[in-house]
């Protein structure tokens, strides 16, 4: 019997359908809810009570062993993030964490492995291990470097280690990335632009700096005041002039599916290729990509792919010397995937008007896609989160309750001839987060359907 801290006890049978949905649907090894520090800015504190996410134990190790043949080696496996309602903790608590990444190297010898972590518990013991399981990289959730701000954001009592890991991992030859929470209405600025320019003196390969969220239950010293996600959004354009690691803003301003270089790696094809960040990339091998999701995935596909680049008004014309399915080592925001597209042209109802209800976050990308991809009868809906409230506006948060607000209004002639969800919004048995179901938007009485 299973335990966990939900609205409700979770049965075994929820616990494992949630973990071989992580380990089969997204290469991830969840290994504990648990965490060592007690960041102020957790999502595990700011959610509405009730909500399905899901706190649990370490896991036993027969369990894991169990998972870890639902893992696909041709993709990268991720220890430490959350893919599902099971809530992430921090993965070095796990008394077996060592156990079972010599496990996964020895069942995917050639697999990168990525281990997000509070660095907390870093040593130069620890890192001298991860260096022995290569390829593997470390995602440093570093969010300060000072002591102070890591004390106050992240209730961090002993920072030391953390803030000298970063330095031992470069020294062990660990691939490292930083990412950081911006926070500056408590940290202050300087920290923040401390601790980015520490990261990529660090050698961080790239950086993530994820702009602040809160929901309507966070406390209110959490909500930044006005203006900050805008100066947040200033900082990273400036500093990207600045830092050889590309820094990456997330959610990322996006409003086309031109396929920008954000940032280049140090040490990578890219690099060597001479791409820049700025760079617009026009043709991979000869094939104008849709997106910038396309661009980064035929160019890692390919084996020594010729890029076609326009920088300054200029066309500049490269090659990525590069092994076929390796990284091409520059960096672009996540926009669509054209598959993505394929998907929804596939849903369109036949001469009808078809309805597709979107976050808010992503309406401005999708708009672009109906336009580059000639979706003419496809309608854009954006949907506000409800039940997360705040500045929550991603599709894999809003709720059936959500896209009901916006149904009822729907019903009224001309109602669409279909309407299209995302289907990220739903787990497998068509739950959403607040433990309503896909089912119950069926009595609106408008042909519906999920799409991926
Ligand atoms: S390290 Fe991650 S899981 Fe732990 S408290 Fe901070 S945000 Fe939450």
């Amino acid at each position: 019997m299973i335990y966990l801290n939900g609205p409700g006890p979770l049965q075994v049978e929820g616990l494992h359908g949630l973990l071989l949905e992580a380990a089969r649907d997204h290469n991830v090894l969840p290994l504990t809810g648990r965490c060592n520090l007690s960041c102020c800015f957790c999502s595990h504190g700011q959610n509405p009570p009730g909500t399905r996410a899901f706190d649990f134990p370490p896991l036993e190790l027969e369990l894991l062993r169990e998972l870890a043949p639902y893992l696909d080696p041709g993709q990268k496996i991720i220890i430490g993030e959350s893919a599902t309602r099971l809530r992430e903790g921090e993965p070095l608590t796990h008394p077996h964490f060592f156990t079972i990444l010599e496990l996964l190297r020895r069942r995917f010898p050639a697999t990168p492995i990525q281990v997000t972590t509070n660095a907390a518990l870093l040593n130069r013991e620890n890192i001298g291990r991860l260096a022995s399981l290569a390829p593997l990289e470390v995602v440093l959730s570093l969010n300060s470097a000072t002591a102070r701000g890591r004390r106050l954001l992240m209730g961090d009592r002993r920072p030391r280690p953390a803030l000298g890991a970063a330095e031992l991992l470069a020294r062990a030859g660990v691939p490292l990335h930083g990412s950081v929470v911006a926070l500056p209405h408590l940290a202050g600025w300087d920290d923040l632009r401390q601790t980015l320019r520490f990261l990529d003196e660090a050698g961080a390969r790239t950086i993530r700096l994820l702009l602040p969220g809160y929901t309507r239950c966070s406390r209110p010293a959490l909500v930044p005041p006005p203006g900050t996600r805008e100066l947040c959004y200033r900082l990273a354009e400036e500093l990207k002039g600045v830092l050889r690691a590309p820094l990456l803003a997330e959610p990322p301003l996006i409003e086309n599916l031109d396929p920008v270089v954000e940032g280049v790696m140090e040490g990578t094809s890219a690099r060597r290729a001479g791409v820049c960040a700025g760079d617009l990339i026009l043709a991979v091998d000869g094939r104008q990509p849709g997106s910038r999701v396309d661009a980064f995935e035929l160019s890692r596909r390919k084996a020594n792919p010729r890029l076609s680049l326009q920088r300054d008004g200029r066309r500049v014309e490269t090659v990525l010397a590069k092994q076929k399915g390796e990284p091409p080592g520059f960096a672009v925001s996540y926009d669509l995937d054209p598959a993505q597209v394929e998907r929804v042209r596939s849903a369109l109802r036949p001469g009808g008007e078809t309805l597709m209800l979107v976050s808010r976050a992503a309406l401005a990308r999708w708009q672009a896609a109906a336009s580059r991809f000639g979706l003419s009868s496809l309608r854009l809906q954006p949907v506000e989160n409800l039940y997360f409230g705040g500045s929550i506006n991603c599709a894999g948060l809003l709720t059936a309750g959500d896209f009901k607000a916006v149904l009822a209004q729907k019903q009224a002639a001309p109602a669409p001839a279909r309407v299209l969800l995302p289907a990220v919004a739903f787990d497998r048995d068509g739950g959403d987060m607040a433990g309503g179901s896909f089912r119950e938007l069926a009595e609106i009485g408008i042909p519906l359907l999920l799409v991926r």
